[in-house]
């Protein structure tokens, strides 16, 4: 396992404990106690809060919170400094607080400056402070942009002037929204400073309109440029149907204000989208709130009840998916997860589809090995790491056996390790039995999905057998499988390609990309088509094909 820890002059630590994808658990060093990441910080705010700070310890197991620091001035100046904020709110968690750049999105300028509000977060004695950043928001001219990402940028270098404690975790947070060349000029300019955490601003708006493909990209844009064992924050992003999205691609952690929002619109979250009270006859959920009544019987209740009751249904799912993530992440079936999670909504399975273009980014920073096997449904699937990093070992890394005169391209069997399926036990006894002197010359290699070609050497290679694929593939599946097959053929010095063709999985095109490929390289090319239970008749044409190519070689 690896630990990655840095530390800025006092001792705060951010250790990672677990890893799948680009997600971590890690162990985030405060002030006021160590909490456990991906972790959600529900927004409190004292004016107007449906859950008190102490139940949202207590009773849903909350280790830290987000208030607002501009607010808590406005409203309550010197009163958290005088009791400090944790007495001020009864919480004895960690506290977070953010800066009011909500309130510069929402109203354009506010009533204090970048100098200000720090001194205000370290005089409260929050846990977790944030610099006041000036969100991009998203319908906005790239001229706009810069200017945000500028004055941020300005206010951040600020902080270390203005800064006089040191045992307070400063957040350094990206802007540039939908401008990626902004993101990552925003990201490299902020790495350069000493920030315990970072954060991504902005996303709110781009999650209210379900642009998700443009919040991978923004995600991405900002961890390629930000270094990558630093806690990661995503600014507003509150809702459950995409926390495996954004914990997969390294984001650390959330604070969320919509489970009250949308409690005071009668929403009801699930972790696979949003219900209207009104629209539901039943509770689908097994939180302590909801086995205990109805639909019917919440909708009747006075406002304040109601809001209260949705309130906390609605951060029990929050929390409770967190959960799922985590154990998830533990796993390492984080993908499988992000798969169910992503046929909640067309534009979630975008945002899946999306990985693709990250794909060697996120092979790149993803753990080699986990425990279980893994499952693979269609061809967002070939975006996995395990299939990405098989293709670059098998291009860049291997060459066959020196010897291998013939390949033998057998099709994918259910049983695994490959090895040792009944179809290719007969096999090797037919070679064991007649052509024993030639062994040597003859190298079997499945083709299979999603992985391509797998020289039968490696095929216990974790997880080349410790996977199931869902049949029929798909014709993408197909495509980039034949495609692999070809790949090998070229980056390979074979003589002959002998093919066992399975028609009922691969129809034509392995077939046909086989012979193109070796006519194109001037190699031999055979082959044999079997259907399901014709192994004998295989065999037959096996022996016959091999003692004529064997009786031709020089
Ligand atoms: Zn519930």
């Amino acid at each position: 396992m690896r630990v990655c820890s840095f530390s800025l002059g006092f001792k705060m630590t951010f250790e990672i404990k677990e890893r799948d994808l680009l997600a971590r658990i890690g162990r985030l060093k405060t002030k006021s106690g160590i909490v456990e990441t991906p972790l959600l910080f529900p927004v409190v705010n004292p004016s107007i809060q449906p859950i008190p700070p102490r139940k949202i310890g207590e009773v849903f197991g909350c280790e830290a919170l987000i208030t607002n620091a501009y607010i808590l001035k406005k409203r309550f100046q010197n009163q958290p400094a005088e009791r400090g904020l944790h007495k001020f709110l009864d919480f004895n968690g960690v506290v977070m607080t953010d800066s009011g750049a909500y309130q510069i999105l929402r109203y354009g300028d506010i009533e204090t400056t970048p100098k200000e509000i720090v001194e205000y977060q370290e005089k409260i004695d929050t846990d977790i402070a944030t610099i006041l950043d000036y969100p991009t928001g998203l319908k906005v001219t790239r001229k706009h942009a810069e200017k945000t990402v500028n004055t941020t940028t300005k206010n951040a270098k600020q902080l270390f002037k203005t800064k006089t404690r040191n045992d307070i975790l400063w957040v350094g947070p990206i802007q540039g929204g939908r401008y990626l060349d902004l993101v990552a000029k925003s990201a490299r300019q902020m790495r350069k400073l000493p920030f315990q955490i970072h954060a991504l601003g902005s996303p709110t708006e781009i999650m209210q309109q379900y642009r998700f493909d443009l919040l991978v990209d923004m995600i991405v844009t900002a961890k390629m440029n930000l270094p990558i064992d630093k806690p990661l924050h995503l600014f507003g992003a509150g809702h459950p149907i995409m926390f495996s999205l954004a914990i997969a691609l390294g984001c650390d952690l959330f604070d969320s204000a919509a489970y009250a929002i949308y409690a005071r619109n009668n929403r009801y979250m699930t972790p696979n989208g949003t219900h209207r009270l009104e629209e539901l006859e039943y509770f689908p959920c097994p939180c302590p709130k909801c086995t205990k009544t109805t639909p019917k019987a919440v909708s009747e209740l006075p406002t304040k009840k109601r809001q209260t009751f949705l309130a906390e249904h609605n951060l029990y799912t929050c929390q409770a998916e967190i959960k799922q993530v985590k154990q998830a992440i533990k796993n390492g079936r984080l993908w499988e997860h992000l798969q169910t999670r992503a046929h909640s909504h067309p534009t979630l399975l975008q945002a899946l589809k999306k990985l693709k273009k990250y794909e060697d980014y996120i092979e790149k920073h993803s753990p080699a090995t986990k425990k279980s096997g893994i499952f693979f449904y269609d061809h967002t699937d070939l975006a996995r790491p395990y299939v990405v990093r098989h293709r670059k070992k098998l291009t860049e890394r291997y060459s066959p056996p020196k010897e291998a005169e013939i390949l033998l391209l057998i099709p994918q069997t259910r049983t695994k390790p490959l090895h040792k399926s009944k179809e290719l036990k007969e096999i090797k006894k037919l070679l064991q039995d007649t052509f024993k002197q030639h062994l040597n010359k003859i190298h079997t290699c499945f083709y299979t999905a999603p992985f391509g070609i797998i020289p039968i050497e490696l095929d216990e290679v974790y997880p080349l057998s410790q996977h199931e694929t869902a049949l029929p593939l798909d014709k993408e599946t197909i495509e980039y499988v034949t495609k692999q097959t070809a790949n090998y053929i070229n980056n390979t010095n074979y003589k002959t390609i002998i093919l066992i063709n399975d028609t009922e999985n691969w129809n034509k095109n392995i077939l046909n990309t086989c012979k193109k490929t070796c006519k194109n390289k001037n190699i031999k090319f055979k082959h044999i088509n079997i259907k399901e239970k014709r192994t004998k008749t295989m065999l037959t044409s096996l022996k016959k094909i091999l003692q004529k190519t064997l009786s031709e070689q020089p």
